[in-house]
Protein backbone atom coordinates (compact mmCIF):
# COMPACT_ATOMS: atom_id res chain seq x y z
CA UNK A 1 0.00 0.00 0.00
CA UNK A 2 1.41 3.66 -0.86
CA UNK A 3 1.41 5.60 2.38
CA UNK A 4 1.80 9.46 2.25
CA UNK A 5 3.18 10.67 5.22
CA UNK A 6 3.93 14.37 6.53
CA UNK A 7 5.97 12.91 9.56
CA UNK A 8 6.84 16.73 10.98
CA UNK A 9 3.91 18.78 12.72
CA UNK A 10 3.51 20.99 15.45
CA UNK A 11 0.61 21.05 18.48
CA UNK A 12 -0.73 23.94 19.83
CA UNK A 13 1.93 23.81 22.46
CA UNK A 14 4.23 25.49 19.71
CA UNK A 15 4.89 28.62 18.89
CA UNK A 16 2.62 30.45 16.66
CA UNK A 17 0.09 27.17 16.26
CA UNK A 18 -3.17 26.19 15.30
CA UNK A 19 -5.41 25.53 17.77
CA UNK A 20 -6.92 23.09 14.77
CA UNK A 21 -3.41 21.19 15.11
CA UNK A 22 -5.28 18.79 17.24
CA UNK A 23 -5.91 15.24 15.39
CA UNK A 24 -9.90 15.03 15.15
CA UNK A 25 -9.19 17.99 12.60
CA UNK A 26 -6.41 17.12 10.87
CA UNK A 27 -7.54 13.83 10.31
CA UNK A 28 -10.39 16.26 7.92
CA UNK A 29 -7.60 18.50 6.32
CA UNK A 30 -5.39 15.17 5.97
CA UNK A 31 -7.98 13.51 3.47
CA UNK A 32 -8.79 16.71 1.38
CA UNK A 33 -4.57 16.77 0.97
CA UNK A 34 -4.54 13.15 0.16
CA UNK A 35 -2.03 12.40 3.31
CA UNK A 36 -2.77 8.75 5.06
CA UNK A 37 -0.25 9.73 8.02
CA UNK A 38 0.54 12.27 10.17
CA UNK A 39 3.14 12.64 12.95
CA UNK A 40 1.30 13.69 16.66
CA UNK A 41 3.57 16.73 16.98
CA UNK A 42 5.13 18.00 20.10
CA UNK A 43 4.88 14.28 22.04
CA UNK A 44 7.34 15.16 24.49
CA UNK A 45 5.12 18.01 25.67
CA UNK A 46 3.43 16.76 29.11
CA UNK A 47 -0.15 18.40 28.35
CA UNK A 48 0.01 17.29 24.77
CA UNK A 49 0.88 14.11 25.59
CA UNK A 50 -1.96 13.68 28.10
CA UNK A 51 -4.31 15.02 25.58
CA UNK A 52 -3.10 12.87 22.96
CA UNK A 53 -4.13 9.57 24.92
CA UNK A 54 -7.13 10.68 24.74
CA UNK A 55 -7.43 11.65 21.52
CA UNK A 56 -5.61 8.69 20.43
CA UNK A 57 -6.41 5.04 20.32
CA UNK A 58 -3.41 2.51 19.01
CA UNK A 59 -4.42 0.56 15.97
CA UNK A 60 -3.67 -3.28 17.45
CA UNK A 61 0.03 -4.06 17.65
CA UNK A 62 1.36 -1.18 14.89
CA UNK A 63 2.75 1.52 16.75
CA UNK A 64 0.35 3.57 15.08
CA UNK A 65 -2.83 5.21 16.34
CA UNK A 66 -6.08 6.74 14.78
CA UNK A 67 -7.73 9.61 16.09
CA UNK A 68 -10.85 8.02 18.25
CA UNK A 69 -14.12 9.34 16.76
CA UNK A 70 -12.40 8.99 13.32
CA UNK A 71 -11.48 5.85 10.25
CA UNK A 72 -8.40 4.58 10.13
CA UNK A 73 -7.75 5.88 6.71
CA UNK A 74 -5.68 8.47 8.29
CA UNK A 75 -3.12 7.11 10.96
CA UNK A 76 -0.74 9.34 13.54
CA UNK A 77 3.15 8.40 14.65
CA UNK A 78 4.37 9.47 17.76
CA UNK A 79 6.58 12.05 16.82
CA UNK A 80 8.55 15.57 18.93
CA UNK A 81 11.01 17.80 17.49
CA UNK A 82 13.94 19.31 20.25
CA UNK A 83 16.48 21.73 20.21
CA UNK A 84 19.75 20.93 21.43
CA UNK A 85 22.41 23.54 22.34
CA UNK A 86 26.08 22.89 22.97
CA UNK A 87 29.37 23.95 22.48
CA UNK A 88 31.62 22.93 19.74
CA UNK A 89 34.89 23.89 18.98
CA UNK A 90 34.22 27.08 21.18
CA UNK A 91 31.05 27.88 19.57
CA UNK A 92 27.43 27.43 20.58
CA UNK A 93 25.63 25.07 18.24
CA UNK A 94 21.73 24.88 17.95
CA UNK A 95 20.64 21.85 16.05
CA UNK A 96 17.03 20.47 15.22
CA UNK A 97 16.62 17.02 15.39
CA UNK A 98 13.16 14.94 14.70
CA UNK A 99 12.55 11.63 16.68
CA UNK A 100 9.87 9.37 16.26
CA UNK A 101 8.26 6.88 18.57
CA UNK A 102 7.18 3.50 18.77
CA UNK A 103 4.10 4.29 21.12
CA UNK A 104 2.99 7.08 23.22
CA UNK A 105 4.28 5.43 26.43
CA UNK A 106 7.44 5.56 25.12
CA UNK A 107 7.04 9.22 24.99
CA UNK A 108 6.50 9.80 28.72
CA UNK A 109 9.24 7.29 29.29
CA UNK A 110 11.39 9.51 27.12
CA UNK A 111 9.77 12.92 28.75
CA UNK A 112 11.09 11.82 32.01
CA UNK A 113 15.16 11.14 30.22
CA UNK A 114 14.78 14.52 29.13
CA UNK A 115 13.29 16.34 31.10
CA UNK A 116 16.65 16.89 33.31
CA UNK A 117 18.38 18.67 30.48
CA UNK A 118 15.34 21.64 29.86
CA UNK A 119 12.46 22.31 30.68
CA UNK A 120 9.63 20.03 28.73
CA UNK A 121 6.56 22.28 29.53
CA UNK A 122 7.81 25.46 28.11
CA UNK A 123 7.42 25.00 23.95
CA UNK A 124 6.26 22.31 22.41
CA UNK A 125 9.42 22.07 20.63
CA UNK A 126 11.79 22.11 23.69
CA UNK A 127 15.14 23.58 24.06
CA UNK A 128 17.60 20.81 25.18
CA UNK A 129 21.13 21.77 26.84
CA UNK A 130 22.87 18.76 25.80
CA UNK A 131 25.26 17.36 22.98
CA UNK A 132 23.61 15.67 20.30
CA UNK A 133 25.66 12.65 20.18
CA UNK A 134 24.16 11.91 23.94
CA UNK A 135 20.63 12.89 23.04
CA UNK A 136 20.79 10.41 20.52
CA UNK A 137 22.22 7.80 23.27
CA UNK A 138 19.72 9.04 25.31
CA UNK A 139 16.92 8.20 23.34
CA UNK A 140 17.72 5.12 21.76
CA UNK A 141 18.81 4.40 25.26
CA UNK A 142 15.23 4.35 26.73
CA UNK A 143 14.05 2.53 23.04
CA UNK A 144 16.09 1.56 20.79
CA UNK A 145 13.18 1.28 18.03
CA UNK A 146 13.20 5.01 17.95
CA UNK A 147 14.61 7.13 14.81
CA UNK A 148 16.61 10.54 15.49
CA UNK A 149 17.02 12.59 12.31
CA UNK A 150 18.21 16.12 11.93
CA UNK A 151 15.68 18.36 10.99
CA UNK A 152 15.58 20.78 8.01
CA UNK A 153 19.35 20.11 7.77
CA UNK A 154 20.12 23.48 5.69
CA UNK A 155 17.79 26.13 7.36
CA UNK A 156 20.25 28.98 7.84
CA UNK A 157 19.04 29.04 11.74
CA UNK A 158 18.81 26.12 13.95
CA UNK A 159 19.92 23.38 11.42
CA UNK A 160 23.05 20.98 11.14
CA UNK A 161 24.12 22.35 8.17
CA UNK A 162 23.03 25.91 8.98
CA UNK A 163 25.15 28.66 8.23
CA UNK A 164 24.35 30.66 11.57
CA UNK A 165 24.43 27.59 14.13
CA UNK A 166 25.29 24.54 12.41
CA UNK A 167 28.33 21.74 11.93
CA UNK A 168 29.41 20.73 7.84
CA UNK A 169 28.51 17.03 8.66
CA UNK A 170 26.77 14.37 10.24
CA UNK A 171 29.68 13.76 12.44
CA UNK A 172 30.42 16.25 13.34
CA UNK A 173 27.03 17.11 14.79
CA UNK A 174 26.71 13.58 16.57
CA UNK A 175 29.90 12.17 16.68
CA UNK A 176 30.43 8.20 18.59
CA UNK A 177 26.31 7.82 17.76
CA UNK A 178 26.66 8.86 13.94
CA UNK A 179 26.17 5.60 12.80
CA UNK A 180 22.95 5.70 14.72
CA UNK A 181 21.49 8.35 11.94
CA UNK A 182 19.86 7.05 9.07
CA UNK A 183 18.19 9.86 7.48
CA UNK A 184 18.15 13.57 7.42
CA UNK A 185 15.18 16.27 6.43
CA UNK A 186 15.76 17.94 3.34
CA UNK A 187 13.74 20.89 4.52
CA UNK A 188 11.79 23.28 2.27
CA UNK A 189 14.75 25.02 0.63
CA UNK A 190 16.45 22.22 -0.76
CA UNK A 191 15.80 18.93 -2.67
CA UNK A 192 17.39 15.70 -3.18
CA UNK A 193 19.37 16.81 -6.32
CA UNK A 194 20.76 19.44 -4.28
CA UNK A 195 21.82 17.06 -1.56
CA UNK A 196 23.07 14.67 -3.96
CA UNK A 197 25.85 16.75 -4.75
CA UNK A 198 27.65 16.27 -0.73
CA UNK A 199 29.16 12.59 -1.74
CA UNK A 200 29.17 12.16 2.61
CA UNK A 201 25.64 12.54 2.61
CA UNK A 202 24.58 9.62 0.18
CA UNK A 203 24.15 7.11 2.49
CA UNK A 204 21.35 8.80 4.71
CA UNK A 205 17.95 8.34 3.50
CA UNK A 206 16.52 11.98 2.12
CA UNK A 207 12.96 12.81 3.83
CA UNK A 208 10.79 15.37 3.33
CA UNK A 209 7.97 16.63 5.53
CA UNK A 210 6.05 19.95 6.19
CA UNK A 211 6.86 21.30 9.39
CA UNK A 212 3.74 23.08 9.36
CA UNK A 213 1.88 24.97 12.35
CA UNK A 214 -0.97 25.01 10.38
CA UNK A 215 -3.43 22.65 8.68
CA UNK A 216 -4.28 24.53 6.06
CA UNK A 217 -3.92 22.73 2.43
CA UNK A 218 -0.74 25.21 1.25
CA UNK A 219 1.17 24.22 4.74
CA UNK A 220 0.47 20.83 5.78
CA UNK A 221 1.87 18.21 2.86
CA UNK A 222 3.34 20.90 1.42
CA UNK A 223 5.90 18.57 1.02
CA UNK A 224 5.95 14.82 2.14
CA UNK A 225 7.46 11.05 1.92
CA UNK A 226 5.71 8.38 0.27
CA UNK A 227 5.83 4.59 1.73
CA UNK A 228 5.09 1.72 -0.31
CA UNK A 229 4.28 -1.22 2.30
CA UNK A 230 2.84 -4.43 2.65
CA UNK A 231 1.72 -3.65 5.86
CA UNK A 232 1.58 -0.38 7.51
CA UNK A 233 3.03 -0.72 10.89
CA UNK A 234 5.48 1.46 12.77
CA UNK A 235 8.19 -1.28 12.23
CA UNK A 236 8.01 -1.31 8.61
CA UNK A 237 8.15 2.48 8.16
CA UNK A 238 11.38 2.63 10.19
CA UNK A 239 12.97 -0.49 8.06
CA UNK A 240 11.73 1.29 4.68
CA UNK A 241 13.57 4.83 5.91
CA UNK A 242 16.95 2.92 7.14
CA UNK A 243 17.02 0.98 3.42
CA UNK A 244 16.02 3.94 1.88
CA UNK A 245 12.55 2.80 -0.15
CA UNK A 246 10.93 5.93 -0.13
CA UNK A 247 10.25 8.69 -2.37
CA UNK A 248 9.14 12.01 -1.86
CA UNK A 249 6.89 15.41 -3.18
CA UNK A 250 8.88 18.38 -2.86
CA UNK A 251 7.98 21.89 -3.36
CA UNK A 252 10.79 23.36 -5.97
CA UNK A 253 13.76 24.50 -3.44
CA UNK A 254 13.29 28.19 -4.82
CA UNK A 255 10.28 28.19 -2.96
CA UNK A 256 11.33 27.88 0.62
CA UNK A 257 11.98 30.86 2.31
CA UNK A 258 15.76 30.57 2.47
CA UNK A 259 16.75 28.98 -0.95
CA UNK A 260 18.81 32.73 -1.73
CA UNK A 261 20.37 34.81 0.14
CA UNK A 262 19.04 38.75 1.17
CA UNK A 263 18.17 40.88 4.28
CA UNK A 264 14.15 41.16 4.53
CA UNK A 265 14.24 43.91 6.79
CA UNK A 266 16.14 46.57 4.63
CA UNK A 267 14.21 44.87 1.03
CA UNK A 268 17.93 42.97 -0.11
CA UNK A 269 17.22 39.96 -1.93
CA UNK A 270 16.95 37.96 -3.32
CA UNK A 271 20.24 37.05 -4.06
CA UNK A 272 22.29 34.28 -6.42
CA UNK A 273 25.10 32.62 -4.52
CA UNK A 274 27.02 34.96 -7.14
CA UNK A 275 25.69 38.17 -6.04
CA UNK A 276 25.67 37.75 -2.28
CA UNK A 277 29.42 36.46 -2.72
CA UNK A 278 30.26 39.79 -4.34
CA UNK A 279 28.81 41.59 -1.28
CA UNK A 280 30.68 39.40 1.26
CA UNK A 281 27.55 38.56 2.62
CA UNK A 282 26.90 41.84 4.14
CA UNK A 283 24.01 44.13 3.54
CA UNK A 284 24.84 46.64 1.22
CA UNK A 285 21.93 48.75 3.13
CA UNK A 286 22.71 48.04 6.81
CA UNK A 287 26.49 46.09 6.73
CA UNK A 288 25.32 43.60 8.79
CA UNK A 289 25.55 40.17 7.53
CA UNK A 290 22.71 38.35 5.15
CA UNK A 291 20.92 35.45 5.69
CA UNK A 292 22.51 32.90 3.62
CA UNK A 293 20.71 30.63 0.85
CA UNK A 294 20.45 26.94 1.34
CA UNK A 295 21.83 26.91 -2.39
CA UNK A 296 25.49 29.14 -1.10
CA UNK A 297 25.46 26.22 1.97
CA UNK A 298 25.18 23.28 -0.62
CA UNK A 299 27.63 24.74 -2.71
CA UNK A 300 30.34 25.62 0.07
CA UNK A 301 29.87 21.48 1.53
CA UNK A 302 28.84 20.03 -2.43
CA UNK A 303 32.53 17.78 -3.35
CA UNK A 304 30.29 17.49 -6.94
CA UNK A 305 29.01 19.84 -9.71
CA UNK A 306 25.07 20.61 -9.99
CA UNK A 307 23.10 18.39 -11.56
CA UNK A 308 25.04 15.30 -10.69
CA UNK A 309 22.86 12.06 -10.27
CA UNK A 310 24.19 9.36 -8.08
CA UNK A 311 23.61 5.75 -9.00
CA UNK A 312 21.56 4.59 -6.05
CA UNK A 313 19.25 7.80 -6.04
CA UNK A 314 15.89 7.99 -4.75
CA UNK A 315 12.66 9.30 -6.49
CA UNK A 316 11.11 12.26 -5.81
CA UNK A 317 8.63 14.42 -7.62
CA UNK A 318 8.27 18.38 -7.31
CA UNK A 319 4.86 19.54 -6.49
CA UNK A 320 3.71 23.48 -5.30
CA UNK A 321 0.16 23.72 -3.13
CA UNK A 322 -2.69 23.63 -5.49
CA UNK A 323 -3.75 27.32 -3.61
CA UNK A 324 -0.45 28.83 -5.12
CA UNK A 325 -1.28 27.25 -8.34
CA UNK A 326 -4.79 28.59 -8.77
CA UNK A 327 -3.28 32.28 -7.13
CA UNK A 328 -1.24 32.16 -10.17
CA UNK A 329 -3.59 30.65 -12.73
CA UNK A 330 -5.37 34.21 -11.91
CA UNK A 331 -2.91 36.26 -11.79
CA UNK A 332 -3.39 38.07 -15.34
CA UNK A 333 -7.06 39.73 -13.06
CA UNK A 334 -5.08 40.51 -10.04
CA UNK A 335 -2.67 38.33 -7.63
CA UNK A 336 -5.82 36.43 -5.81
CA UNK A 337 -4.43 35.84 -1.83
CA UNK A 338 -3.69 32.33 -1.02
CA UNK A 339 -6.98 33.19 1.84
CA UNK A 340 -9.27 34.81 -0.41
CA UNK A 341 -12.10 33.38 -1.48
CA UNK A 342 -12.74 32.94 -5.10
CA UNK A 343 -9.12 30.66 -4.73
CA UNK A 344 -11.04 28.59 -1.83
CA UNK A 345 -14.21 27.82 -3.81
CA UNK A 346 -11.83 26.52 -6.73
CA UNK A 347 -9.36 24.80 -4.51
CA UNK A 348 -12.73 23.05 -2.95
CA UNK A 349 -14.61 21.99 -6.54
CA UNK A 350 -11.50 21.00 -7.63
CA UNK A 351 -10.88 18.72 -4.67
CA UNK A 352 -14.55 17.66 -4.37
CA UNK A 353 -14.62 16.70 -7.53
CA UNK A 354 -11.34 14.95 -8.02
CA UNK A 355 -10.74 13.32 -4.64
CA UNK A 356 -7.58 14.87 -3.23
CA UNK A 357 -5.31 17.72 -3.50
CA UNK A 358 -2.72 15.21 -4.41
CA UNK A 359 -4.64 13.94 -7.00
CA UNK A 360 -5.27 17.04 -8.67
CA UNK A 361 -1.72 18.09 -8.39
CA UNK A 362 -0.19 14.81 -9.85
CA UNK A 363 -2.65 12.25 -11.60
CA UNK A 364 -6.01 14.28 -12.59
CA UNK A 365 -6.17 14.31 -16.63
CA UNK A 366 -6.94 17.49 -18.63
CA UNK A 367 -10.57 16.24 -19.30
CA UNK A 368 -10.77 15.92 -15.70
CA UNK A 369 -9.38 19.13 -14.48
CA UNK A 370 -11.84 20.88 -16.94
CA UNK A 371 -14.54 19.43 -16.02
CA UNK A 372 -13.46 20.46 -12.17
CA UNK A 373 -12.34 24.66 -13.12
CA UNK A 374 -11.59 27.36 -15.66
CA UNK A 375 -9.53 26.77 -18.51
CA UNK A 376 -6.88 28.65 -16.82
CA UNK A 377 -6.76 27.11 -14.02
CA UNK A 378 -6.56 23.45 -15.83
CA UNK A 379 -4.16 25.21 -17.78
CA UNK A 380 -1.75 26.12 -14.83
CA UNK A 381 -1.89 22.55 -12.92
CA UNK A 382 -0.71 20.90 -16.34
CA UNK A 383 1.81 23.18 -16.29
CA UNK A 384 3.22 23.19 -13.00
CA UNK A 385 3.18 19.33 -13.25
CA UNK A 386 5.26 19.92 -16.64
CA UNK A 387 7.62 22.65 -14.93
CA UNK A 388 6.69 25.09 -17.20
CA UNK A 389 7.09 27.93 -14.35
CA UNK A 390 9.77 29.80 -13.17
CA UNK A 391 9.85 31.07 -9.39
CA UNK A 392 10.93 33.93 -7.93
CA UNK A 393 13.33 32.50 -5.24
CA UNK A 394 12.86 32.70 -1.34
CA UNK A 395 15.44 34.34 0.50
CA UNK A 396 15.76 35.80 4.53
CA UNK A 397 12.05 34.28 5.71
CA UNK A 398 10.18 34.98 2.55
CA UNK A 399 8.63 32.54 0.38
CA UNK A 400 9.41 32.08 -3.30
CA UNK A 401 6.99 33.73 -6.09
CA UNK A 402 5.09 31.24 -8.56
CA UNK A 403 5.51 32.61 -12.06
CA UNK A 404 3.68 30.98 -15.04
CA UNK A 405 5.50 31.33 -18.44
CA UNK A 406 3.55 33.46 -20.10
CA UNK A 407 -0.07 31.79 -21.54
CA UNK A 408 -0.51 32.80 -25.11
CA UNK A 409 -4.32 32.47 -26.47
CA UNK A 410 -4.48 29.31 -27.74
CA UNK A 411 -1.77 27.57 -26.19
CA UNK A 412 -3.86 24.90 -25.18
CA UNK A 413 -3.40 23.07 -28.45
CA UNK A 414 0.24 22.01 -26.71
CA UNK A 415 -1.83 19.90 -24.02
CA UNK A 416 -2.71 17.58 -27.11
ZN1 LIG B 1 12.78 23.01 13.62
ZN1 LIG C 1 20.24 45.21 5.98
Amino acid sequence: MKVYADLHLHSPFSRATSEKMNPLDLVGFAKIKGLNLLGTGDALHPAWLSQLSLALEEVDGTGLYKARGADENVLFLVEAEVETVHLYEGRVKRIHHVIFMPSLEVAEQLGEALSRYGDLERDGRPTLTIKPSELVETILGVDDRCLVFPAHAWTPWRSIFGSFSGVDSIEECYEDMAKRIYALETGLSSDPAMNWRVSRLDRFTLLSFSDSHSPWPWRLGRECTIFNLSKLSYKELIEAIRTGKVATLEVPPEYGKYHYSGHRECGVGPLSPAEASKLNYRCPVCSKPLTKGVEDRVEELADRPSGFKPEKNMNYVKVLPLHEVISAALKPGGMKSLQSKVVGELYENLVVKLGSEYNVLLHASYEELIQAAPREVAIAIIMVREGRYRIIPGYDGVYGKLELKVVQKGLEGFLD
